[in-house]
């Protein structure tokens, strides 16, 4: 069995892996694919201390790190089922969609999570050209720019408030017939000059001009009407979805999936612990996911080390 088994390959579960390596116990760590979000991503700009990377080439890097150290890398894995313990330190099992079980004393759960898509044509073709999910990381590439912001719930009403104060001008649209975001956020938002809200509509395309984004259409849902609008960027907030549907059954969930941590990224389950965008710590960022990975593997160790020897 291993000291210590990481599920998700993401930086969270790169980070856990090196962090747990180096205390010299057996690590493992299993992912459907490596490098998780970052593959996705084009430019990184807020990496800190390296001012532009991408997104392939810091996966390769995280994958290399990890490759130094004596860490058994089960890449391509899924696993579909967690099993705690049935004594108090005892052996915690994985199911992995193969059919096989990885049994260990300690385990980090890190499968990170997936930004709901609008599903319209255009919307594949332009991600990172123009279609983008993440306003703290590509805020700053539209400075004095046109863009829209999709969804009017915390996440877009908060997403458009801090992109008025780099762009040119936003716009909000909204499925429903009013935001969803709480009322403090709406105060604030309809305060700013550069901000237009559009509720009742239905995102129906994105279009461009083979390279880059250049507008969107939408439907209003009241009169059936078709509208353009003429942009550089499509910041979609429609919501994050964690992947933690595997683990229903075995760990605390938040009302969002999330996976409940408290301040050691220890989970209600002895010996599992969870770090990244898959749990209840805000922000999902990549240095963020590096710092909660780092102090899951410390954790685990913690954990380990007062265990009655058998
Ligand atoms: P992830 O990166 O999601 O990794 C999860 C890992 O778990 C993957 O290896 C996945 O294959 C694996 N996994 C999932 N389910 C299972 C399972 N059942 N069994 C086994 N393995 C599983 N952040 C920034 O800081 N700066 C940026 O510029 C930036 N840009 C972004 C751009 C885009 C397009 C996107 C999508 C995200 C961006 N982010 C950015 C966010 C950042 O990528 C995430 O916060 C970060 O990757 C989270 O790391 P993680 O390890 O928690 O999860």
């Amino acid at each position: 069995p291993f000291d210590v088994l990481v599920i998700g390959g993401g930086p969270a579960g790169a980070a856990a892996a090196i962090y747990a390596a180096r205390k010299g116990i057996r690590t493992g760590i299993a992912a459907e694919r490596f490098g998780g979000q970052v593959l996705d991503t084009m430019g990184i700009e807020n990496f800190i201390s390296v001012s532009h990377t991408e997104g392939p080439k810091l996966a390769s890097a995280l994958e290399a790190h990890v490759k130094e150290y004596d860490v058994d890398v089960m890449n391509l894995q899924r696993a579909k089922r967690l099993v705690p313990a049935s004594t108090p330190g005892g052996l915690i099992g994985v199911e992995l969609e193969n059919g096989a079980t990885l049994s260990a004393r300690s385990v980090i759960l890190s499968t990170g999570a997936r930004w709901r898509q609008m599903n319209v044509p255009g919307e594949d073709e332009y991600r990172n050209h123009g279609v983008a999910y993440c306003p703290h990381c590509d805020g700053p590439l539209y400075k004095g720019k046109r863009v829209a912001v999709i969804g009017g719930g915390n996440s877009g009403v908060e997403a458009a408030i801090d992109l008025a104060g780099i762009v040119a001008h936003v716009t909000l649209i909204e499925f429903d017939t009013q935001l969803r975001a709480d009322a403090v956020l709406q105060r604030k938002l309809n305060s700013l000059p550069n901000v237009a809200v559009v509720t009742s509509a239905l995102t129906t395309r994105v279009d461009g001009d083979g390279e880059k984004v250049t507008g969107l259409r939408y439907r209003d849902r009241t009169t059936e009407e078709e509208h353009e609008v003429i942009l550089d960027g499509i910041f979609v907030q429609i919501g994050l979805v964690p992947n933690t549907e595997w683990l229903s059954d075995s760990v605390a969930l938040s009302a969002r999936g999330e996976i409940e941590v408290d301040a050691r990224g220890a989970t209600l389950v002895p010996g599992v612990f969870a770090a990244g965008d898959a749990t209840t710590v805000p922000y999902k960022q990549i240095v963020i996911a590096m710092g909660e990975g780092s102090k899951a593997a410390l954790s685990a160790f913690d954990y380990l080390i007062r265990q009655e020897p058998v």
